[in-house]
């Protein structure tokens, strides 16, 4: 018997994969202060919470809640593309 086929790539089937990566703040989208970690020397990142997921993160809905001011990063992150499908098989292989 073959194991059945993984979801569709979509986001609305995924728990916000790509939330949980590091996310530097290149430029200055207007992201408020209080989502973001700056460490003299390097280059500021979203703040991440214990678990991994951004801080801007929505548990509820698991929408960005600050989606349009959100990095540079987050616009150019593209659904199917190799990353998304990383994390994807990745937090599908946890869950399993
Ligand atoms: S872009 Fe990919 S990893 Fe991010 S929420 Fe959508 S499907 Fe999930
Ligand atoms: S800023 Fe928004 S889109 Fe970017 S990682 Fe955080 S929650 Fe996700």
């Amino acid at each position: 018997m073959s194991p059945p086929n993984p979801p569709e790539v979509s986001c609305q089937n995924c728990e916000a994969c790509c939330c949980r990566l590091e996310v530097m703040l290149f430029t200055d989208t207007g992201v408020p202060d209080r989502y973001v970690d700056e460490i003299e020397g390097q280059v500021p990142v979203m703040h991440r919470l214990e678990d991994g997921w951004c801080a801007a993160l929505d548990r509820n809905t698991m929408m960005c809640r600050i989606y349009e001011v959100r990095p540079l990063i987050c616009r150019e992150f593209e659904m199917g593309e190799p990353d998304c499908v990383d994390e994807r098989d990745k937090w599908f292989i946890k869950l399993a």
